[in-house]
């Protein structure tokens, strides 16, 4: 599919900055940032300079006021980036943690989180995982509890990416004593309020740039205008800004797999063994044919599906399906980009094993792939 079907040239202009940013400013610290488990701040007020962390909300919040697939080049790029950290920071903070703002913020609180977040001076987080509470959001525990001039706080939120070093928490709390998606708010945390306490940097397996933390909320107190949105509308207020999110990490996996993919094949073409390139033995090169089509088959699901919702649609069913058939590509690609590349892929100096390790989240992040079936399922009526 031409890309052009979708991209226009204000796009494709937008793309070629944001990789000349990947390649200047990010890659030659990537390896450090790697090592160092984190991407420093200044990287945020960069793009915030650089106009790449609003690229498609309002102008009048000083952002670049472009459509949805401005964001799909921005996180389509930094997929290229040699440490996949910066992709999951800066997706949770334009993508994730901000959006539920402007949806169903005041004003006040546009320009109090949003406004820095876009600049870059204020770095996001989203607060729904809890111990208890993964899959099935509907366990939330985080008790907000209604006091004089606001609401005391009380639980604990896993796995927040960028949580290490947060301004802001997007944090969806139980504000009623009952169980069920009912009862559940959204609130606004400033991180430097006294009982909100991270307790841990998380060690993972891929992903080593970007901070995840558990955090503790300890009798915290919060005024009342920490409310995002309705009351007791918490749980469908977020649900509907996952689906954006979804399609962004379908878009930016797809975007991996091609690069590791081609770093493969190009490796094949180099690589003899048996007196011939590798990639002239046909068993490889129809395995690379298999896996270019799956590529490309995730490529234009995630674009068609972008296109209609940045269209006014809401396709539930097919993001979830964009999600569920890119993550999966892209893992199954790293693997056989591995294999293709044998022991050298194997090794810490080729960046395929970072693509392998980094990659394999898109499948648990977001909603995994056994909810993305259950919702996928529902819109089937099974
Ligand atoms: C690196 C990282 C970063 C993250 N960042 C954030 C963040 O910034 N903010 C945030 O709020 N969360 C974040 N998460 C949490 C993430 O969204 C959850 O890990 C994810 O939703 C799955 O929840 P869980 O890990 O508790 O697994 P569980 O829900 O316990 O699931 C375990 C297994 O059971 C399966 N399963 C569960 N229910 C069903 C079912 N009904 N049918 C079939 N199978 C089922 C799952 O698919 C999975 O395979 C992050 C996680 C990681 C690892």
């Amino acid at each position: 599919m031409a890309d052009n079907l979708f991209f226009t040239e204000e796009h494709e202009l937008l793309r070629q900055s944001i990789r000349e940013f990947v390649v200047k400013e990010l890659n030659p610290h990537a390896a450090d940032w790697e090592v160092e488990g984190l991407v420093p701040r200044s990287v945020f007020e960069r793009m915030g300079e650089l106009g790449f962390l609003g690229l498609n909300h309002p102008e009048e919040y000083g952002g670049g006021g472009g459509d949805y697939f401005t964001s799909i080049v921005l996180l389509e790029e930094l997929a290229r980036c040699e440490t996949y950290g910066v992709n999951t920071g800066v997706a949770v903070q334009v993508g994730m943690a901000t959006p539920p703002i402007l949806a169903f913020g005041t004003e006040e609180q546009k320009q109090r989180y949003v406004v820095p977040a876009i600049r870059g001076e204020k770095i996001a987080c989203l607060g729904i995982t809890e111990p208890d509470a993964g899959s099935d959001v509907s366990r939330v525990s985080t008790f907000a509890e209604k006091v004089d001039g606001g609401w005391r706080v009380n639980g604990n939120k896993i796995f927040i990416t960028n949580g290490y070093r947060a301004d802001f928490m997007t944090m969806l709390a139980r504000t009623e004593k009952r169980s069920g998606y009912k009862g559940m708010s959204l609130f606004l945390v400033d991180t430097d309020t006294p009982g909100y306490n991270v307790s841990r940097k998380l060690e993972k397996v891929g992903q080593w740039s970007s901070d995840t933390a558990e955090i503790f909320f300890e009798d915290m107190l919060l005024p009342e205008d920490a409310l995002l949105g309705e009351e007791g509308r918490g749980f469908y207020n977020i649900m509907w800004e996952l689906q954006a999110e979804r399609l962004t990490v379908a878009a930016a996996c797809v975007a991996t797999a091609s690069d590791v993919l081609d770093t493969a094949v190009n490796y094949a073409r180099e690589r003899e063994q048996f007196g011939k390139p590798i990639i002239k033995n046909q068993a490889l090169a129809h395995r690379v044919a298999d896996l270019y089509t799956q590529i490309e088959a995730a490529r234009s699901l995630t674009y068609l599906t972008a296109w209609r919702y940045d269209h006014g649609e809401y396709p539930v069913k097919e993001i979830s399906m964009a999600k569920l058939l890119a993550t999966r590509v892209a893992f199954e690609v790293a693997d056989e980009a591995m294999q293709i590349m044998g022991g050298y892929g194997y090794m810490m100096e080729y960046l395929v094993q970072r693509a392998w390790r980094d990659i394999r989240i898109a499948r648990i992040g977001g909603g995994t792939d056994e909810i993305m079936r259950e919702v996928i399922c529902t819109a089937l009526g099974l």
